[in-house]
């Protein structure tokens, strides 16, 4: 079944956390990384849960990580809005401590690194199911360069996609163009 995306406008949201992801990304991701509903996913860096309630409105079980408090608070909040907190385990923790401990799963989301992205891959990949896609945002060059050298070496097929969206606001004359963020993203098919 096809789920919609919730609106940008829809998430509580705080100027201590960033995200949610804009709508148009979350559509991609949601769209590249093929959740199913079995699956268990994993959303390193949740911020504001805008990809954590994307895929919990998809699979079966959610575990969304941020080492910022306030990203869980308000991810919780958003969670609990759009009715999808029982999906969804959250851990305040920093990513490298807490995926270890966690069960074996089919999707890795990587929206927040913290400069460990390297690390985040290689500890991710050796818990990803059989058929598993590992799928990352970057905004940052270096992200950007080490996820694919990393999902390379450890033998992923990866292909990347640079987003550059511009929304259409409304104005007395006409609509004018109002580009956001250019952001990758970044997936092993
Ligand atoms: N995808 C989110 C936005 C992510 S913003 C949304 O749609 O709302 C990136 C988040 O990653 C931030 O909240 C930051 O605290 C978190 N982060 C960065 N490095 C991290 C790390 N090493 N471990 C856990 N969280 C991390």
């Amino acid at each position: 079944m096809i789920k919609s995306l919730i609106k940008d406008s829809d998430f509580i949201t705080s100027p201590e956390v960033p995200g949610p992801t804009k709508e148009e990304i979350r559509c991609l991701v949601m769209c590249k990384s093929h959740p199913r509903k079995g699956d268990i996913v994993v959303d390193v860096g949740c911020g504001s849960g805008g990809l954590t309630l994307g895929f919990a409105q998809r699979v079966n079980k959610v575990y969304a990580i941020d080492q910022n408090p306030q990203a869980v608070d308000i991810t919780r909040k958003n969670l609990i809005k759009h009715d999808l907190h029982h999906k969804v385990e959250l851990i305040e923790n920093d990513a490298l401590s807490s995926i270890k401990d966690l069960e074996n799963f089919d999707i890795m989301m990587i929206g927040g690194s913290g400069g460990d992205i390297k690390q985040i891959i290689e500890l991710g990949s050796k818990k990803l199911n059989k058929n598993g896609r590992i799928i990352i945002t970057a905004i940052l060059l270096e992200t950007k360069v080490e996820s694919i050298q990393k999902l390379k070496e450890l033998g992923f097929d990866v292909e990347i996609v640079d987003i550059n969206i511009s929304r259409g606001k409304i104005i007395d004359r006409g609509t004018m163009m109002y580009a956001q963020n250019p952001i990758s993203v970044i997936y092993t098919i």
